[in-house]
């Protein structure tokens, strides 16, 4: 029996800033498993749309950006300074412009678009093959990997996640106002809940973590209970 027989896929859903990544990373950390932020893929399209100009007014330019999908070669790599898995934009390090709310207000439109889902979908169906991966993001339990053997959806009220990211953002120095990320949150999760191609949803087999009230701690112990339970 070789090792990948052991390992799971670990697939985690849910709104938008509920901590997904935080305790995907920390998972992967402790499982030894490889992380993947499906929204960092979703995010460094949507940079080269703002830089190209090929989004208006949350309006995406379709037809050019099918035309340029070959160009915008989108991967991760692995910073030796922090171990995390950064990622990459045509040859540049974006993890940090990504993570600007330029980006996350225009993000959702363009996650949108069915080209795009289908050929970043192929990336990280690739990148899960061999198992060992938790991956976050919104359709990983129900498209990516509807096989997933554990498949969390997250949730927690919109006030606390707006504090959580407003905090987080001020912290980077970033000049924002609660009110306008509380109503990115709300529009983003609204966008994705509705669109056409692979709406956010929970999968009928997910389940459902609210941390509203749980510490970082409470609630890694909490996933790792569900894995034990495996
Ligand atoms: O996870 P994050 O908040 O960084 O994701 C940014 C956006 O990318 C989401 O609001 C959503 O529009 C899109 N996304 C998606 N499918 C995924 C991951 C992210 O549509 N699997």
């Amino acid at each position: 029996m070789s090792d990948n027989n052991n390992k799971i896929i670990i697939a985690i859903d849910g709104h938008s800033s509920c901590g997904k990544s935080t305790v995907a990373k920390e998972i992967a950390q402790k499982l030894n498993y490889i992380f993947i932020d499906t929204g960092a893929m979703y995010r460094a399209v949507t940079l080269y749309c703002l830089r190209h100009n090929l989004i208006d007014n949350g309006i995406v330019n379709i037809p050019e950006l099918k035309n340029k999908l070959d160009q915008i070669k989108v991967y991760f790599r692995l910073n030796p300074e922090t171990q995390h898995n950064d990622i990459w934009l045509i040859g540049e390090n974006v993890e940090q412009e990504i993570r600007l709310l330029a980006v996350s207000n225009n993000v959702s439109p363009v996650a949108a678009v069915a080209e795009v889902r289908h050929r970043l979908v192929a990336l990280q169906q690739e990148m899960g093959k061999s198992k060992g991966i938790v991956m976050d993001g919104r359709d990983i339990g129900t498209v990516v990997f509807p096989e997933a053997e554990l498949k969390i959806f997250m949730t927690a009220q919109p006030d606390v996640r707006a504090q959580r990211r407003f905090d987080e953002l001020t912290l980077k120095g970033e000049s924002v106002s609660y009110e306008e990320i509380r109503a990115n949150i709300i529009e983003r999760d609204r966008y994705d809940e509705t669109r056409k191609e692979s709406p956010l949803r929970k999968a009928d087999d997910a389940i459902v973590l609210d941390n509203s009230f749980m510490t970082r701690d409470e609630q890694l112990k909490w996933v790792l209970s569900r894995i034990a339970e495996i």
